[in-house]
Formats: C-alpha cells, structure tokens, sequence
C-alpha cells in the first residue's frame, strides 16, 4: 500500500503549487502566498538586496520584516566569507547597478561592524569606494550606529575620508550639509579627525564653525568657499551665474530665490552631473530655459544620447525612466508645479533608458518573455524608488531584451494569461502605463510554459518577471516546464528575473538550465542574453 501509494506519486507529473512536489518537500519552501518554491542561497539573496533593497516592503511583508530577513541573509554571508561579501558589496555600488546605494552602505556597515577581523578591515578599506558623496557618508555613521557603534577602525576610516584632497572634500563639505540630522560637525567631531595638512585643518574648521578665517587664498578651494558665500547674499542673478559658472557651483549651494532665474540654471547646467540634470528636467523646463529649440534642449538632448558618458556617470535605468514617467506628465509628483515637456528631451529620454543597460549583445535565441502582473506585482517600490511598482519595472525591463533581440514574443499572466500590447516600438512610458492600470489576480507561474505548449510557441528560454509570490496553479512552474522539454524536445531554459527581494524563487537550483537573476541591475539584460545563448 504505501509502496504503490509513492510509486503514484513519484508518476505524478503535476502537483499543486500548494504543496511541495513529492520527493522535495524538504527541499522546497512556503512562499508568502502560501505556495511551494525554492530557496536562493544567501548570495542570491545578497544580491537581490543590493540592487531591488527592501524599502516598502512587498504586498505580503513589510518593510520591516523584509529587511530584517535581508540584514540575516547578509550577515550569513558575512560569516561565510567576509571578504566576499564586501568584493560584492563593491562591485555593486562602484559599478551603478543598483537605483539606490543605501543597500550598499548599510551591508557595508554591517561587514564593518559585525564581521570578522578580515572582514571588517576589508569593509572599512572599501568605504571611500561605496560611500563616495557626504550623503553617503552621513548614511554609513548612521547605520554605523544601528550595529554596535563607533569602534577605532570606523573612527580612523572615516577621518581617513575626510583627509582625502582637499578640493574633492571641499567639494563634498557645501554640496553636503547634512541627512539625517548628520551633519560634517558630528562626523569631524566624532573620528577626532587629525587634518593631513594645513589646507585640511582649515577645511575642517570652516565645516566645524562655518568659518573661513584659516583658509589662505591660496588654497585650490579657497576661491569656491568665497564664492558660496557670496552667492548666499546675492540678489543679482547675473552676479549668480557668473559665480556658479567661474567655480563650478553645484545646485544644492544655490539660495531657493535664485532658483527660478533661467540664467541661473543656465550656469549651473554647464557644469551639471548627468544625474542631477536628469532629476532637474522638470525645474529648468518650467523655469524656460529647456524649451522647443533652445540651446540647453539641444545641450540636455546630446548628453542623454551620449551612451558612453551615461555609463561613466552610472546612470541607472530607474532613474532614466523615473524622469521619463514625471517629465513627460507634465507634472510633479508632489504638487511641484506644472511645465510643457519638450518632445526632444522625451525622446532622449527613451533613447538613454535603453542606452542605460550598455551594450547587450543579442543571443538570437528564442524568447518568451513573460510578465507577472498580478495583484503583489502592483504593489511596492521597485530598489525603492518611489512610484514604480515590480510589474511597471517588469514591463520595461522585458521591452529592454525585446530591442535587441529578434524572435521574441511578451506575454503577461497573474492566474490566467492577460492580454497586454506592449511592444519596443511604442513609447515606454505608454508601455509601462499599459501594465500599471491593470486589475488585481492571483499568481500562477507555471503559465507561460503552459500557455507555449497549448499553442505551440517554439521557446528556446522563458524569461519570468515575477516576485515568486505563485500559489494558484495545479502545476509547478518547474513541472510545466519539464513537460514543456519532454513534448517539445527543445531544452528550454528558465530565466527567473527576481523583482522583489524575497528569500526564493521559482526556479530550481538543481537544474543547469535554470537561472536567478536580480530584475533591474543595470547588467540584468546582458545575463539575460548570456544565459539564453550559452550551452
Ligand atoms: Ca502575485
């Protein structure tokens, strides 16, 4: 009896998604929707974290529940290879693949505070190379203090940071003030900071006291410090511009007053980071100095068609798209006013989220690129940029693949399939708008391959979007897709593109042909390819 009753369900070629498939169940996991999935490894989870964050948490866990499990799964990693885990920290923040750094910095933290001898000093080595403006900084003393507090290492590594070249810190000091309520004063105050130099000692007392009674003229920054000086009592906006323009002064020195004169943004889009110029399309629009024909569109129009220099700058694809969405309404997201959007600059926009990926080398396989729209997909901010949900992400992301490949084919489920046309030809924002208004459904993940066999869809990899949150179907996804390679005799590979950052997925980490990666890092498009074309 119970010999046949195993025999059965070893026969068994679907289960379920509410119970673990038969002979795995110490293998597999409950998901928050109740359904049976697999774990990641703590690496997978590490990175998931790094570059999706928690912030908002999911539709099933809150904020706080997800980054408690993630400060786990980090501090695992940290135990298990300390110096690994800061490499991956690194190569995560240096590289801009993440929307936001504050993942970054707080595993940093936690390596520096809670890791071992190596660990910690490999941690506390790579802070200037994560922590590389004062707002990150601000952000390290903070979490810093969240695990366990300032011990002799982070006092010498942060006053380190502060005796780097005295203009680069200069720099930092006005554009900087303070997060928080974390201020330079706390920072210099705290680490005791010895200044290197005489320069130092001076730039120390002026973020210390806010004066500039040591700074000899001499000094490379000495001419900007005057010059921010200045521009805070100055009512004359040519005056303005011309100190901005002669000593490169960033948009955060500029009095709020100033900041409606054209000639202003003007001076101060000369010397621009990308990033910032993105974020300020909207306000020097509105102000008249982006406007059809003018010479700051054409300026705006050739930095985002530079694919080269958006790489250099790490602009991330969320915040391209981010722009894109807020400047092509028209209106701020919180009241901020209303302008014309200029059409060049839209489509510069479009063009630069693409260009944001790099270059991904097609790999002619292929695809079925299916999106999770269901109800949990709509919910949440996507690396924790707010305003952009898992399927919205999802839904450009795919398009990205979709433009540079040739055979593929997008398709949508949430516990049926839904139709949705999106496709690289239109714009993405309407692409996106096309996923974001759709109504809620539950989840079932074993779709797209079941919905390529019945109509017979030659797919050589299914790329899944989705948070793993599946518990609807009477299949696994892993079984449909066995099914999928026993009917068809093609090998298809599953890509699970991971847009939360919860702790499983649905793909099996016994299968070769099955792969995790992280939804939104800007290298996601290229494993994507890589993955599809090898083997
Ligand atoms: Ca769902």
């Amino acid at each position: 009896m119970a010999i046949k009753s195993l025999t059965r369900y070893l026969s068994k070629k679907s289960t379920p998604q509410s119970q673990p498939i038969p002979g795995r169940e110490r293998e597999q996991v409950h998901n928050d929707a109740g359904g049976y999935v697999f774990p990641v490894t703590d690496w997978t989870r590490l990175d998931r974290f790094l570059i999706l964050g928690s912030e908002n948490g999911t539709y099933y866990a809150s904020e706080q529940r997800l980054t408690r499990e993630n400060a786990a799964a980090v501090q695992r990693c940290i135990a298990a290879d300390g110096i690994r885990t800061v490499r991956r920290i690194v190569e995560v923040s240096d590289a801009g693949c993440a929307p936001r750094n504050d993942p970054a910095i707080f595993a940093l933290a936690m390596a520096a505070k809670l890791g071992d001898e190596p660990a910690r000093r490999a941690a506390l080595e790579a802070l200037p190379r994560v922590c590389r403006t004062g707002t990150h900084l601000f952000a390290f003393a903070e979490a810093v203090e969240a695990f366990g507090g300032w011990g002799r290492g982070t006092r010498r590594a942060v006053a380190a940071w502060y005796n780097r070249t005295p203009t680069e810190v200069a720099h930092q000091v006005v554009k900087y003030a303070q997060r928080n309520g974390w201020t330079h004063h706390d920072l210099l105050r705290l680490t005791h900071a010895t200044p290197a130099t005489a320069e130092h000692a001076a730039l120390f007392a002026y973020a210390v006291k806010g004066t500039r009674d040591a700074v000899e003229p001499r000094y490379a920054y000495a001419g900007m410090l005057a010059a921010v000086a200045e521009l805070a009592t100055t009512t004359d906006v040519k005056a303005a511009a011309a100190l901005i323009a002669d000593h490169r002064l960033p948009r955060e020195v500029v009095p709020t007053e100033l900041l409606t004169s054209p000639l202003v943004w003007e001076a101060l889009l000369r010397e621009m980071p990308l990033t910032a110029m993105v974020r300020n399309l909207a306000t020097m629009t509105r102000v008249g100095l982006i406007a059809p024909g003018s010479e700051a569109s054409r300026r705006v129009v050739a930095m985002l068609g530079d694919g080269e220099r958006l790489r250099k700058a790490r602009l991330h694809p969320i915040a391209v798209l981010m722009a894109l969405r807020t400047y092509a309404s028209g209106r701020g997201l919180r009241g901020k006013g209303t302008w014309q959007p200029v059409q060049q600059v839209v489509d510069a926009l479009d063009g630069a989220f693409y260009a944001s990926f790099g270059a991904v080398e097609p790999s002619g396989k292929r695809l079925v690129l299916a999106l999770d729209v269901s109800g949990s997909m709509a919910i949440g901010h996507v690396g924790g940029v707010v305003g952009l949900s898992p399927r919205e992400a999802a839904a450009a992301l795919a398009l990205v693949t979709a433009a540079t490949e040739r055979d593929y084919t997008i398709v949508a489920f949430a516990d049926k399939m839904v139709p949705v046309g999106i496709s690289p030809r239109q714009r993405l924002g309407d692409a996106v708008k096309a996923v974001s208004g759709l109504p809620f459904g539950g989840t079932d993940c074993a779709l797209p391959m079941l919905w390529a066999l019945e109509k017979g869809v030659k797919a050589d990899a299914f790329v899944v979007l989705t948070d793993s949150e599946t518990w609807f179907g009477q299949i696994h996804p892993v079984q449909a897709l066995q099914q999928y390679r026993q009917r068809t005799g093609i090998k298809a590979k599953l890509v699970v593109t991971a847009m939360t950052s919860t702790g499983y997925s649905i793909a099996d980490p016994n299968d070769g042909g099955m792969l995790d990666i992280v939804g939104m890092d800007a290298a996601t498009p290229a494993l994507i390819a890589d993955f599809a074309r090898g083997g």
